[in-house]
């Protein structure tokens, strides 16, 4: 289909029967079933490759005013925040060997994020940090992550190496008990879970996936002893090795071109396609980004946040491929970008849906030069059905004689795996080790999967408190029956691309309710009526975008083809103005989740 096609009714009822067949190819009964956990005998693709056996230490059994649960941007921004509130303990827990969540995990060669640098990385003005790259490698933003632990002396009181085993509410003390892995047990007046949505990692439920007998890892616990290299390639051990890459979402796009570059031979197991738009990444001054004045991060962040949750603005300063496609988030991100006549809406959003996808269609065309596969790497759904993905590299690695692309679409993923190899339809592809670039369970952190037990008051599980009616929240950071349990970056708030920012404004609110609960010496815990009320408010505007999920190829946005849970789960507004509901709830309303302490702080 030709980019600069005419988009008729004709042309788009077509499109959207094409559509309807390729979704058909790849749906499974099997769902989100078909995934397995890094659980029981999987247990080892897990590990921590990138830090030492951690050293013996005494279990911790003191009290602290805050435990942070998780050390990823999360719980460094919140420990950053509670600091500037002037709150003097705060111990973060992580289970990685230092800080850094996502970015300590995911360290695969050509890592970078796809997100603008300068409005990604936390706390710009604070540090005084200018990126240097529009796009910047995952060690850079590892690096950074380490900054403002330092900066905010973090390392002091953290525990590294630690996984959180459960929290208990202890009415007596009004103190949560913590305990871990590593035989901890102390007291926590506040705890803030910062526990990561990108967290459980999974792998596909291949057949024989146990009888392989070469080498596999997951992308996020890259085993550079075997391959050799770093992040930013030169991974030697390859040059001998049949390599196979399975995934080609947002991960695989940039581990690619790496493994091409060094593999004697890649194959690529793609099932679906992603769009691949372009990157231009550049280095940048700090000139080019305004960085002249203390605030011109945060001007540059509210701004990108403006135009991708649908706001509009005057100028784009960031301007990039989110900044321009933003008005075709709409179905991903909730917003308030909902106008009167509905049905005239949707037929121009199908329209510049399909110019889009065209335009994506034809990029393909133009760099892959081998037709068939040229063919094969075409998305054909529509833009918000899949993560968007960026690259410049990516396409370009299918024209080299080393790099062989199997698509698995009709097999509904690889079939099987045997001692040698993998095997899709008559071929067995023999190789000598194989990456799993198949992604995590995403949204789903340890509090709600019930691998991090959390009992409130009586002694209630929260997953139990919420299996009737689903989550219960207020602004999705406090629940009724869990009092001083602040939890950041969940469901009931409101997401946007760009999560470190939505990460700090739920910082900020975490550490204004501390400061305020110790400033009047008060429990920090919602009524059940304001829990009702805001989930009144989300259900009242909620979008109604399940139709087109629906229709979407399968994926982790729709349930992998099979419905999304019931509820709504975001705010319908978009997070730029939940952020400022949350400014104006702190001045004017915070003082009804504020209950009177019967124990003196200790
Ligand atoms: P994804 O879940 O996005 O992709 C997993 C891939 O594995 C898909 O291509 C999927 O195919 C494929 N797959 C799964 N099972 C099989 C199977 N049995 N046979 C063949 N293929 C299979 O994981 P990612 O790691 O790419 O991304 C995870 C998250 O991390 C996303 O939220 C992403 O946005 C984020 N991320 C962000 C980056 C950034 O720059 N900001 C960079 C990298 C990741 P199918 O599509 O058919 O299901």
């Amino acid at each position: 289909m030709a980019h600069s096609q005419e988009l008729t009714p004709e042309v788009l009822a077509e499109l959207r029967e094409r559509y309807r067949a390729e979704r058909e190819r790849r749906v499974r009964l099997d769902g989100t079933r078909q995934y397995l956990g890094a659980d029981a005998e999987f247990g080892y693709y897990a590990a921590d490759p990138y830090a030492d056996e951690p050293a013996e230490r005494e279990p911790v059994r003191d009290r602290v005013d805050v435990a942070v649960v998780g050390g990823g941007f999360g719980g460094i921004l919140a420990g950053a925040r509670l600091r500037q509130r002037g709150i003097g303990s705060v111990r973060v827990i992580e289970k990685g060997g230092d800080f850094g969540g996502t970015w300590y995990w995911n360290r695969y060669p050509g890592i970078h994020c796809d997100i603008e640098s300068h409005v990604y990385l936390p706390l710009l003005d604070e540090t005084g940090y200018v990126p240097e790259w529009k796009y910047a490698p995952g060690e850079e933003i590892r690096g950074h992550a380490v900054r403002i632990a330092e900066k905010f002396d973090l390392y002091a009181d953290a525990l590294f190496s630690t996984a959180v085993t459960s929290l208990t509410w202890d009415d007596t003390s009004e103190a949560w008990i913590v305990t871990t892995d590593r035989g901890d047990r102390f007291r926590a007046t506040y705890v803030v879970t910062a526990t990561g949505t990108l967290t459980e990692l999974k792998l596909p439920g291949i057949p024989g996936i146990e009888k392989f007998e070469g080498h596999t890892f997951h992308t996020s616990r890259w085993d550079y002893a075997y391959t050799g290299g770093t992040p930013d390639g030169g991974l030697t051990g390859l040059a001998d090795k049949r390599v196979g890459v399975v995934g080609t979402g947002a991960t695989g796009i940039q581990v690619v071109p790496k493994l091409a570059e060094d593999a004697q031979h890649l194959y690529v197991f793609q099932r679906t396609p992603s769009t691949v738009d372009v990157r231009a990444n550049r280095r940048t001054t700090a000139q080019d980004v305004g960085a002249d004045h203390h605030g011109w991060a945060t001007e540059r962040r509210d701004n990108f946040l403006r135009i991708v949750s649908g706001e509009s603005t005057e100028e784009d300063l960031v301007a990039d491929r989110w900044t321009r496609s933003a008005g075709l988030l709409e179905k991903l991100l909730p917003s308030f970008r909902r106008p009167g006549d509905r049905a005239a809406f949707e037929a121009a959003y199908e329209v510049a849906d399909a110019a889009k996808m065209n335009e994506v269609r034809a990029r393909v065309e133009e760099i892959v030069t081998d037709p068939e596969t040229a063919d094969r790497l075409k998305p054909w759904y529509r833009y918000a059905c899949k993560r968007p993905t960026f690259s410049d590299l990516y396409l370009q690695a299918f024209n080299r004689d080393n790099v062989t692309l199997v698509d698995t679409a009709d097999t509904h993923g690889i079939e099987r795996m045997t001692e040698n190899g993998v095997v899709v339809g008559d071929t067995e592809y023999e190789l000598d080790c194989l990456i799993f670039a198949t992604g995590f369970s995403v949204g789903v952190s340890g509090i709600h999967s019930g691998r991090l037990p959390v009992h409130g008051r009586d002694g209630t599980l929260l997953q139990d408190a919420w299996a009737a009616r689903g989550p219960r929240t207020l602004h999705g950071f406090t629940s009724n029956g869990f009092p001083n349990l602040l939890q950041l970056g969940g469901v009931q708030s409101a997401a946007s691309v760009n999560f470190t920012h939505v990460l700090d404004e739920h910082a900020v609110h975490a550490a204004a309710l501390v400061a305020a609960a110790e400033a009047k010496g008060a429990l920090i815990e919602p009524s059940r009526e304001a829990e009702d009320a805001w989930i009144t408010t989300l259900a009242e505007d909620a979008p109604d975008h399940e139709w087109f999920h629906a229709e979407c190829t399968p994926g982790y946005y729709n349930g992998e083809g099979r419905g999304r849970p019931n509820g709504p789960t975001a705010y319908p507004h978009g997070a730029f103005a939940f952020h400022a509901l949350l400014k104006q709830w702190r001045a004017q309303s915070m003082g009804e989740v504020l209950q009177t302490r019967r124990t003196a702080r200790l």
